[in-house]
């Protein structure tokens, strides 16, 4: 029996609500798994943070996190903490966490549950059942690059410089991610650039081609121009599995994918940093894409889902538990079939439901799919 180290960090507004059916679900792992059990401690990060500590993360919750087998994280911030000063605003408690976890990859899932491909603002026939992740490179290229400056010419323009810099090493590690990840998968891995236009693209291209050859035994890699692979995931997004990019192209690839499936409240993500010297474990983080949501935290209204598909992605990605992972996303597409809706996803005729039935739902899917 296999023991893995778990951290919740509820956060704030309706991180707390959704968290909880998480623990629900963990509870019953926990009772009926065969082959591993959880160990979880809990810890603030945000607002609440701010309020018990002076800080949106202590250093003792830090060091929980960089000693844990992986972390999940609900969402931080809201109206209370909106006059803090900067540096210790509850969003900073998450950029710490990314910062010192050394974050460099992130995953981005683009699913389609069958019930929901009407909600979609492509073709019904064009998104059911898609199941892609985007992999986006999150601490270099053109966010990151210096020189970044705005200046005033001597003619009195200005001239506006972002770099976009990318090194062997940065995308070797990227790569390597790409790979592993597509081998958990479908073994498909696309790796999109521009190399027609862009030096980094053109070294993009060569060390991915080269880390494949290296490390790409049963994995197919494809290279994509960037623009063409926009162009595609609108087109026909099924052809995909893993898509590796850099991190400009990566914001707008993800955003592109994740809404062809729907609402903020079905979002799942993850980052990971390098594996570990001596275990291979990489430090990895997994949130919901959406934050506290003020406007109906404490409600009761929020839809737990993209957390239970994050704490899904930490089975799959963190605990080598393939086979939960699938009964989780199974049990999702089961209770959406059977009608239940949170109000973010509601759609005539379906069933109503807030977090707690919502939670209840997948966790009453989830013991009959383990039975
Ligand atoms: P938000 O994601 O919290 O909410 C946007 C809209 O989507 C709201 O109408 C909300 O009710 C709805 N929504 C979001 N998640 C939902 C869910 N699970 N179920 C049902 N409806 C859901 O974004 P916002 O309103 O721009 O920001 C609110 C606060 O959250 C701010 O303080 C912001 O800084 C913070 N935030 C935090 C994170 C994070 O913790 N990672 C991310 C984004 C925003």
């Amino acid at each position: 029996m296999t023991t893995h180290s778990l951290l919740l960090l509820p956060g704030d507004g309706i991180g707390v609500e959704v968290m909880a059916e998480v623990e629900r679900i963990l509870s019953l792992l926990n009772k009926k798994s065969t082959s591993a059990k959880f160990t979880t401690t809990s810890d603030l990060v945000g607002g609440v943070s701010i309020d018990a500590h002076g800080t949106p993360l202590t250093d003792a919750a830090m060091a929980k996190a960089q000693a844990a087998g992986a972390v999940l994280f609900g969402a931080v911030g809201g109206p209370k903490w909106d006059k803090v000063a900067y540096h210790l605003r509850p969003e900073a408690g998450l950029l710490r966490l990314r910062k010192d976890m050394d974050l460099f990859a992130n995953l981005r899932p683009a699913i389609c549950y069958p019930a929901l491909a009407e909600a979609s603002s492509l073709k019904r026939e064009v998104v059911e059942g898609l199941d892609i992740l985007i992999l986006r490179e999150l601490t270099g290229g053109t966010y990151f690059g210096e020189p970044k400056e705005i200046v005033t010419l001597e003619d009195g323009q200005k001239r506006a410089v972002d770099t976009t810099v990318y090194t062997t090493r940065e995308i070797e590690r990227i790569a390597r991610v790409g790979i592993d990840l597509a081998r958990k998968r479908t073994g498909k891995l696309h790796s999109a650039e521009k190399r027609n236009v862009m030096k980094t693209g053109v070294l993009w291209h060569e060390v991915v081609t080269a880390t494949h050859k290296a490390h790409g035994t049963g994995v197919a890699l494809h290279h994509i121009l960037a623009d063409n692979c926009a162009m595609q995931l609108v087109r026909n997004p099924k052809q995909f599995d893993v898509i590796v990019t850099d991190n400009l192209f990566g914001d707008i690839l993800s955003d592109a994918a994740a809404m062809m499936t729907g609402s903020l409240g079905m979002l799942p993500s993850a980052s990971l940093g390098a594996p570990d010297s001596k275990t291979g474990a990489r430090k990895a983080l997994y949130e919901p894409v959406h934050g506290s949501a003020p406007d109906i935290a404490g409600q009761g209204k929020a839809n737990p889902i993209a957390t239970i598909a994050s704490f899904g992605m930490a089975l799959r990605y963190s605990f080598d538990m393939a086979k939960e992972a699938d009964l989780i996303d199974k049990a999702i597409a089961g209770v959406l079939a059977q009608g239940y809706r949170t109000g973010d996803i509601m759609q005539p005729n379906m069933r109503s439901c807030g977090t707690t039935e919502m939670g209840s739902a997948i966790l009453k899917e989830v013991e009959r799919l383990m039975a």
